[in-house]
């Protein structure tokens, strides 16, 4: 027999050995003898209360064998000789369309502008200590796209569009920890996040497909509203039938090459800001009610914070808990800030993007006449105002949270995880007024609504643009570009994702919708 129940556990009860087992036989009455196994199917921390407790999922087996394995399985097979799919773009939302047309019988090809992961750890270096950003490997760009170098959070809110556990179960299969199934806020970390990138791509091979990196498409061949080929960066031409358009929201000359081809595209709305960082300890005090450590058996605390202010939302973004800020810019003559951690969360920082909604239906007048892209040109000139304050390298522009919510330039700043290193600058006076007045005002009440966390002690760093993408690339019932066919806008660049899983998810329903009737 098999029963699912709930336990409540406290954090002098979590050391104790079996307790799982003891507070289930006790729950369920039964002898803690009969119990065979117990397999947590979630775990998630109420810290709500100065007592914190560890809610668990649990199956509880009684006097039944506990499954060995998962019952999830792939049915790859061997796609060599089959019809090919290809796929620009080699991110969360391109990787998991290969294994899907792998899955379904057809032969992905994908052609990705950046690295593989182990020589784009180079570029990344280069950003970061000499400051010089290549255009096609950077955070953004190279296998496995933003997701690869990113936190590697799980969370999703597109519970709708498709099977989270399917994709969690892929990620474990290629080597994720299986810990992901359980968490409530399931993380992966970036220092774990290439290998598992790197198996993905070992399936691909080994099952038929082709990954051609440093391979960026510059054109699209089309002919009676078809697609017929794609060009490449080196001149070759290649013949295709169906592509998978998953080039991610950083991908501009994509967007500029769509534009200049007359292929319909829609603006979008989306969100920016700063991002802030905090010492993890302070965050750990205000969230665990504690003074000092945090208790070792809790992680890195991290916080969700949303506020309205005259309707609209200013809200914390992508929290990296014992994390970094890193530079995701993808172009020289731009400054723009992410955040990631390690599967361990132990870095002494916590950081976050704090970041504003923008309606590119009203809020962006002087930019109009740049029809669809104004969000995107927006987007590029709040990054090249972060390059030019930040001393015109990858250094950032940044202020002590307080200064710059009261208006005044920082003297001096505090220690921060951003490797290239921060400069002070008066964000609150260079940012736009939509943006900087709202973030100032949302930052005051999160600090009302965490004690603490309004303080000194935290900087400020600009900016956090990339959130989601400004453009939408338009696509019908059959998730094909209503104008070209042969063309399935996928992913976050096309506008149909946020984050990992969301992207994946995508990937695998325009994998089913390219195979549909080849
Ligand atoms: C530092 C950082 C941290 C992040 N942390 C998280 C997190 O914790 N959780 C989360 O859910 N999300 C996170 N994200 C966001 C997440 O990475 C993206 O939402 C996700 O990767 C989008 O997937 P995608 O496949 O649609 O696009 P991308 O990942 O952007 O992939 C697009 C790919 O297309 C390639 N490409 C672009 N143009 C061309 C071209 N012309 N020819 C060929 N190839 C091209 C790019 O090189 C890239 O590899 C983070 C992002 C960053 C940068």
């Amino acid at each position: 027999m098999i029963k699912e129940i709930q336990l409540r556990i406290t954090l002098q009860e979590e050391k104790q050995d079996n307790i799982l087992i003891k507070k289930s036989a006790k729950f369920l009455h039964i002898n803690p003898k009969d119990i065979t196994g117990i397999k947590t199917l979630r775990k998630s921390i109420d810290a709500r209360k100065v007592k914190i407790i560890f809610n668990y999922k649990v199956a509880v087996y009684i006097k039944e064998q506990m499954p060995e394995s998962s019952a999830y399985e792939f049915n790859y097979k061997d796609v060599s000789k089959a019809k090919s799919i290809h796929i620009i773009g080699f991110g969360p939302a391109g990787m998991y369309a290969a294994l899907r047309c792998i899955e379904l019988g057809y032969r992905p090809i994908v052609l990705e502008r950046g690295k593989n992961v182990k020589d784009r750890r180079r570029d990344l270096k280069a950003i970061n200590q000499d400051h010089f950003v290549n255009e096609d490997s950077n955070y953004c760009f190279g296998e496995g796209g933003a997701g690869t170098y990113s936190d590697g959070k799980l969370y999703t809110r597109s519970l709708k569009r498709g099977d989270v556990r399917r994709i969690f179960e892929n990620l474990v299969l290629h080597g994720a920890t299986e810990q992901i199934l359980i968490d409530a806020h399931p993380h992966i970390g970036t220092n774990k996040l290439p290998k598992v990138v790197q198996n993905i791509r070992e399936t691909i091979l080994k099952y038929g497909g082709e990954i051609h990196f440093e391979s960026r498409v510059t054109d699209f061949i089309i002919k009676d509203n078809k697609i017929k080929a794609i060009q490449l960066q080196n001149n070759i031409e290649m013949a295709v039938e169906r592509i998978i358009l998953a080039t991610g929201h950083s991908a501009r000359d994509i967007y500029y090459l769509l534009h200049k081809k007359n292929i319909a595209l829609k603006a979008k709305s989306f969100a920016m800001g700063i991002r802030v960082e905090h010492p993890q300890h302070i965050i750990d005090s205000i969230q665990y009610h504690c003074s000092g450590k945090r208790n070792e058996l809790l992680p890195a605390a991290s916080y969700n914070l949303v506020h309205q202010i005259n309707g609209r939302g200013v809200y914390s973004f992508c929290m990296c808990p014992g994390g970094f800020i890193v530079p995701a810019a993808t172009a020289n003559g731009e400054v723009v800030v992410n955040g990631m951690s390690p599967s361990k969360r132990n870095n002494p920082f916590a950081n976050s993007g704090i970041v504003v909604e923008i309606n590119v239906d009203t809020d962006l007048p002087k930019y109009e006449r740049f029809g669809v892209l104004k969000g995107l040109e927006y987007q590029k000139d709040l990054e090249g105002l972060a390059f030019t304050s930040g001393g015109r390298n990858q250094t950032a522009p940044a202020q002590r949270l307080t200064d710059f919510v009261e208006g005044r330039l920082s003297t001096n700043l505090n220690e921060t995880s951003y490797q290239p290193g921060l400069k002070s600058a008066p964000l609150h006076s260079l940012l736009p007024k939509l943006i900087g007045g709202k973030l100032r005002k949302g930052l005051e009440v999160f600090g009302q609504k965490m004690k603490g966390y309004y303080t000194n002690e935290a900087n400020v760093v600009g900016v956090e643009s990339r959130t989601s993408s400004p453009i939408t690339i338009p696509r019908n019932e059959n998730l094909e570009h209503p104008e070209i066919k042969g063309l399935f806008p996928c992913g976050e660049g096309a506008g149909y994702a946020g984050g990992i899983v969301s992207a994946a998810m995508d990937g695998e329903l325009c994998a089913e919708a390219a195979t549909n009737g080849l």
